[in-house]
C-alpha cells in the first residue's frame, strides 16, 4: 500500500471541475512480460493478482511483428499499423540512399498515435512510459515518455513539462531514468536488480496517481523493469544456459522477483480500478535464451560469394570501389561490427545527438547482400540498382532469385549441437510488411533457431562455419504476447482467443466510440467485446 493521501496529488495540473463519465479505459502493459514464465509461476503462486485475472478474464494469446523485426512492436502498438508504414524498427538504421547507419528516434514514425485521435474527439489520457513514443505537446492531459523504459527512442520528457516536477518531488527520481549501463559482472547486475525493485514501486505510484484522477478518459501505463530483467538476468535462473554460473539469491531469482514485484504493483493500482471501469492488462511479445547466429551472418553472406571486402570507408554517394581487405582488416570488421550490436540496446540518447555512423568497409561493386545492426534476427539488406548507391543487384527476377537462394543456403544450416536447422525462418520483409516506408526496412530477416546456442553452421554447400561468442544479453525475446480483459464493455468469459498487438488502438478506439482510422490494419478485438 502507498503511504499518504493520494488526493494530495491532485495538482493544479488536475482538472478538478472535471469528472470523466464511465467507462474510463485502464491500460496496463507489461512489456516484454513473457506468457510461458507467467503461467508456470501464476500456477505456482508466486502471481496472485495476474492468477486471479487469468481465472476470470478472457484470454488472448497476441500475435506481433516482433517474430519479423522485434523493434517494431510498440511502434505498431501507438500507430495501428505495421513497419512498413511506420518505418521503425531499431536505433540504428541505414539512412537510404546512402551506405550511411544512423540514429533514429521516435518522431521517425510521423503517423498519428491512438491517442491523438482521442484527443482530438475531446478525451483526456494519462501515459506513462509507453515505449517508442515522444512527447505530443497539444495533447490533452499528461504524458510522461522515457521515464523507466528499457529501450529509448526519445529523452525523458513529461507533458506539460511541469509534471515532472510534480514527479521529482511527489514520487521521486527513478533510478532507471538515468540508467544507461547493465554492465556485465554480479556486481553491476545486483545494483540493476535493485535499481529495477525501486522502479517499479514508483511505477505504481505514478500509475495509482494517474488512475486516481477523476479527469482521464484513458490511462496507459507500462512497465519495463520485466523487459530488463529478462535480457540481462535471465542465465542466473536457467540452469540449461552456457553462461549460467553460481550466483547470490539476489541474481537466481532476478527475473522471478522482478515479475512478482510487477504482479504486487498490479494488483495495488487495480484497487483504484472500478468496475465501471474497462481494464486491459496486456504483455507485447515474451523472452527465452538468446540464442542466434547472427555473429555468423556475415562469414555466410562471404562464402556465398555475395558480400566483398573492401580496403577503404564505402563512399556515400556513387564512386569507385576500393580493393579487399586483409583477414586481419576483415576479423577487426567482424568485430567492430559486433562491438556496435552489443551497445545497440544500451543506445544512449544525450540531446538527441544524431550519430552518423560509418558503414563497413566492403567492396561495393561486388557485394549483391550486406548485413545490417540488429538485437536479435539477423538483418540483410539487397545492394539493389536505382535504391543503393552503387546497387548491382536489379529489382524484378534478379532480386528475387537471389531472395530464393539466400533463403534455401540459409534453411539448409544446420546446428551441430541439436542436428537440426539453425534457421527458424527467413522473411521477405518488403513482402510481408508493404508500405510507403518498406524501404526503411533490412529486405530479409533470419530468424535463428533458439532451441541451444548456435556456435558453428554447417551445410553441404558452405561447409563448417565455425566462430563462437557470447552474448551480453543472455535472453531475448519471442514473439508470443497476451492480453486480459475485463469491464462493462468485456465479455464475462474465461476463453481463449487469439488476437494481434495491431488490434489493440482500434479497440480504445472503439471503446471510447470513435471511428476506425481508414489507415488501420486490424479490427478491434470483436471476440471479446460486448
Ligand atoms: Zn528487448
Amino acid at each position: 500500500m502507498l503511504a499518504g493521501n493520494e488526493s494530495e496529488f491532485c495538482c493544479a495540473l488536475c482538472d478538478v471541475t472535471m469528472r470523466v463519465e464511465h467507462p474510463r479505459t485502464i491500460v496496463i502493459g507489461l512489456d516484454s512480460l513473457d506468457y510461458r514464465l507467467v503461467e508456470r509461476w501464476s500456477l505456482a503462486g508466486e502471481l496472485p493478482c495476474l492468477r486471479q485475472l487469468f481465472e476470470t478474464c478472457p484470454t488472448v494469446k497476441l500475435s506481433t511483428p516482433s517474430r519479423v523485426l522485434q523493434g517494431t512492436v510498440w511502434p505498431s502498438v501507438l500507430t495501428g499499423v505495421g513497419p512498413g508504414r511506420h518505418g521503425l524498427y531499431l536505433q540504428t538504421q541505414l539512412r537510404n540512399g546512402t551506405y550511411s547507419l544512423t540514429d533514429r528516434f521516435a518522431d521517425h514514425v510521423r503517423l498519428k498515435r491512438f491517442y491523438q485521435y482521442m484527443g482530438d474527439a475531446g478525451l483526456r489520457c494519462g501515459l506513462a512510459d509507453i515505449p517508442c513514443d515522444s512527447p505530443v505537446t497539444d495533447m490533452r492531459g499528461l504524458q510522461v515518455v522515457e521515464w523507466a523504459t528499457e529501450f529509448r527512442f526519445w529523452r525523458y520528457q513529461t507533458v506539460p513539462r511541469s509534471f515532472a516536477r510534480y514527479i521529482r518531488l511527489h514520487i521521486g527520481e527513478n533510478p532507471m531514468t538515468t540508467h544507461r549501463n547493465s554492465g556485465d559482472s554480479q556486481e553491476s547486475h545486483a545494483e540493476l536488480c535493485a535499481s529495477l525493485e525501486t522502479s517499479i514501486r514508483m511505477k505504481a505510484k505514478l500509475g495509482r496517481h494517474l488512475i486516481g484522477r477523476k479527469d482521464l478518459h484513458l490511462v496507459f501505463c507500462v512497465f519495463g523493469e520485466a523487459h530488463k530483467a529478462g535480457h540481462w538476468l535471465w542465465k542466473y535462473f536457467d540452469e540449461t544456459h552456457p553462461d549460467h554460473e553460481s550466483s547470490p539469491a539476489v541474481l537466481k531469482s532476478g527475473v522471478l522477483s522482478s515479475y512478482k514485484q510487477i504482479d504486487r504493483a498490479l494488483a495495488e493500482m487495480l484497487e483504484l480500478v472500478t468496475v465501471d471501469d474497462n481494464l486491459i492488462v496486456f504483455s507485447d511479445h515474451g523472452m527465452q535464451p538468446a540464442y542466434r547466429g547472427e555473429h555468423l551472418i556475415d562469414l555466410i553472406l562471404e562464402k556465398l560469394g555475395l558480400l566483398e571486402y573492401g580496403e577503404r570507408p564505402a563512399p556515400q554517394t556513387a564512386a569507385g570501389s576500393a580493393p579487399r581487405l586483409s583477414t586481419r582488416a576483415r576479423q577487426r570488421f567482424i568485430n567492430a561490427k559486433l562491438a556496435v550490436k552489443r551497445r545497440l540496446p544500451q543506445a544512449i540518447l544525450s540531446g538527441l545527438n544524431r550519430n552518423k555512423n560509418s558503414f563497413p568497409e566492403l567492396n561495393w561493386r561486388k557485394t549483391r547482400a550486406f548485413s545490417l545492426p540488429t538485437d536479435r534476427n539477423s538483418h540483410i539488406r539487397i545492394n539493389l540498382r536505382g535504391r543503393e548507391p552503387l546497387g548491382i543487384v536489379d529489382p524484378g527476377s534478379d532480386y528475387e532469385s537471389l531472395l530464393d537462394q539466400l533463403e534455401a543456403a540459409l534453411k539448409a544450416l544446420i546446428n551441430p549441437r541439436t542436428g537440426r536447422a539453425a534457421v527458424e525462418e527467413v522473411f521477405r520483409v518488403r513482402s510481408l510488411f508493404p508500405g510507403e516506408r518498406a524501404e526503411d526496412l533490412p529486405d530479409v530477416a533470419v530468424l535463428w533457431s533458439a532451441e541451444a546456442p548456435i556456435d558453428e553452421v554447417s551445410s553441404s554447400q558452405l561447409g563448417v562455419i565455425r566462430h563462437p561468442i557470447r552474448e551480453l544479453r543472455s535472453g531475448n525475446h519471442r514473439e508470443e504476447g497476451f492480453l486480459l480483459a475485463r469491464g462493462p464493455n468485456f465479455k464475462e468469459s474465461r476463453g481463449a482467443y487469439r488476437g494481434h498487438i495491431l488490434q489493440i488502438a482500434p479497440t480504445l478506439l472503439h471503446l471510447h466510440g470513435l471511428a476506425i482510422p481508414d489507415e488501420y490494419e486490424m479490427r478491434p478485438f470483436d471476440d471479446i467485446l460486448r
